[in-house]
C-alpha cells in the first residue's frame, strides 16, 4: 500500500485531479468473478463500482474463448464464453452497479480516515470502505508496436484496437496485424475510409476462415490493399515496413489502426503492498482479505492453499468476500442471511415477484 507520505508528497498533484466517487465498494475487473461479486454485493445493499482496462465486460471468458464451450458452470449444462459474460450482465443488471470501462485501476491508498482512495490511469478517482480486486491475470491490455517513442502518436495518428471507426471516414488508414480483429477492422473500414491498406508481418493470418476469404476477395476486388512486412519506422504520416524481400515500403496515411492482440499485464497492482506470492495476493479462506483490512481478493488474481483457478471457485470466494464487507460497511449490525426463494427484501432488489 502506498503510504501516507507519498500521499502528501504527492498533494500538489493530486489538488488537480476531479473529487473522487465516495462509495462504499469498488470492484477492480469485470471479468466473470468481478461481475458475481458486484452481484453478490449488491443482494447485501452494498453499492459498487466496477473498473476494468477493458471496453466491456468478460474478461478472459470473452478475451480468450468467447465462441468456445464452458460445461462446469453450475446448473447450466453448456454455454460459451460470451454466453457466460451475457447472463452475468442480465443477472447483475436490477443491481445496476456502476461500470468504468477503459481505465486501468493505477494506485490504492488508504486515507487517515482508513478508507481507501484509488485513482484510474484517466485519473478517475474512487474513496471506499472496502476493494475488491477480481483482476484476473492482470489487465487486458493491447500489444503495442515496438517501436522507438511511437507511443507519443496514440490518440493523434496511432490507435490501438479502436472501439468506434467513425473518426477514419474519408482517410487513408493502414491496419497492422493478422489476427480476428485486424480483418474484421480492415474490413470494417472498407468503403468508410478514402484508402485501407492491411500490413501483416506474412501472408497467413490467425483467423476465421471467413473473415479471410472475405479480405481476400476485397484485396482480389481492389478495395482493400495488402501489403506483408514489419514495420520499421512511423512519423505519423507513414509507416515504413521491412519486405520479405529486404525492400523498405512507406505507406503514407492518416491514421494506423493497430490489433496486435492483447495481453495481461499486472501492473499497477505489484506495488501496493499486498505481497504477492507469484504474481498473485494471498488471502484467508473466511473473507478472502488480503493483509490490507477491508481489500478483499478473489478469482484468478488471490491464492491459498488448495486454490483451483477455476470460475466456480471465484464465484465462491466472492460470496464470502461481500459477507466479510458487511463487517466493514455496516459496523455492529447483523446481517441475516436471506434466501433469494423467499426473501421479499431480494424481491424488491432484483425487481422480481
Ligand atoms: C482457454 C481457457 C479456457 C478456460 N475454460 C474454463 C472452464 O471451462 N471452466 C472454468 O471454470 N474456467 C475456465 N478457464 C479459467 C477462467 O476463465 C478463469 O478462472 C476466470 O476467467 C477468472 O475470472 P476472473 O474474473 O478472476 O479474472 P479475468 O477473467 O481474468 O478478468 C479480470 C479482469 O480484470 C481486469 N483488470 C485486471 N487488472 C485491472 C486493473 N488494474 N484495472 C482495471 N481492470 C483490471 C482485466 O482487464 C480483466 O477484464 C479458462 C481459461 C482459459 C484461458
Amino acid at each position: 500500500m502506498e503510504g501516507q507520505d507519498r500521499q502528501d508528497r504527492g498533494a500538489g498533484a493530486l489538488s488537480t485531479l476531479p473529487a473522487p466517487i465516495e462509495t462504499d465498494a469498488l470492484v477492480i475487473g469485470a471479468g466473470p468473478v468481478g461481475l458475481f461479486q458486484a452481484f453478490q454485493l449488491g443482494l447485501l445493499e452494498i453499492p459498487c463500482h466496477i473498473v476494468d482496462a477493458l471496453p466491456a465486460a468478460g474478461g478472459q471468458c470473452v478475451q480468450l474463448y468467447g465462441d468456445k464451450p464452458i460445461y462446469d458452470i453450475p446448473g447450466i449444462p453448456a454455454t460459451s464464453g460470451h454466453g457466460l459474460a451475457t447472463a452475468l450482465l442480465e443477472q447483475l443488471a436490477p443491481l445496476k452497479p456502476s461500470f468504468h470501462f477503459e481505465q486501468q485501476v493505477a494506485s490504492l491508498e488508504r486515507q487517515p480516515d482508513q478508507r481507501l482512495l484509488l485513482r484510474t490511469s484517466r485519473g478517475t478517482g474512487f474513496l471506499v470502505k472496502t476493494v475488491f480486486i477480481a483482476a484476473g491475470v492482470g489487465a487486458f491490455v493491447p500489444k503495442r508496436i515496438a517501436l522507438e517513442d511511437i507511443q507519443r502518436f496514440e490518440g493523434t495518428a496511432l490507435f490501438y484496437h479502436p472501439e468506434s471507426l467513425e473518426r477514419f471516414d474519408g482517410q487513408a488508414v493502414v491496419v497492422n496485424g493478422g489476427d480476428d480483429a485486424a480483418l474484421a477492422t480492415a474490413l470494417a473500414l472498407v468503403g468508410r475510409a478514402r484508402q485501407v491498406t492491411l500490413v501483416h508481418r506474412r501472408d497467413g493470418f490467425q483467423a476465421d476462415e471467413g473473415l479471410v476469404a472475405r479480405m481476400r476477395a476485397a484485396v482480389a476486388e481492389g478495395s482493400l490493399r495488402f501489403a506483408v512486412g514489419q514495420p520499421t519506422a512511423f512519423d505519423g504520416q507513414a509507416l515504413q515496413i521491412a519486405t520479405p524481400d529486404a525492400q523498405t515500403l512507406s505507406l503514407p496515411l492518416d491514421a494506423l489502426v493497430a490489433c496486435l492482440g492483447i495481453s495481461p499485464r499486472l501492473g499497477p497492482i505489484a506495488d501496493w503492498g499486498l505481497d504477492l506470492v507469484r504474481k498473485q495476493i494471498p488471502v484467508d479462506t473466511e473473507r478472502f482479505q488480503t493483509r490490507e483490512p477491508g481489500v478483499f481478493a478473489v478469482g484468478d488474481i488471490n491464492t491459498y492453499p488448495g486454490k483451483k483457478k477455476l470460475i466456480v471457485c471465484g464465484f465462491h470466494e466472492a460470496t464470502l468476500a461481500a459477507w466479510g464487507a458487511t463487517e466493514i460497511v455496516f459496523p455492529g449490525k447483523a446481517v441475516p442471511l436471506q434466501y433469494t426463494t423467499t426473501s421479499t427484501r431480494l424481491h424488491q432488489l432484483l425487481g422480481v415477484g
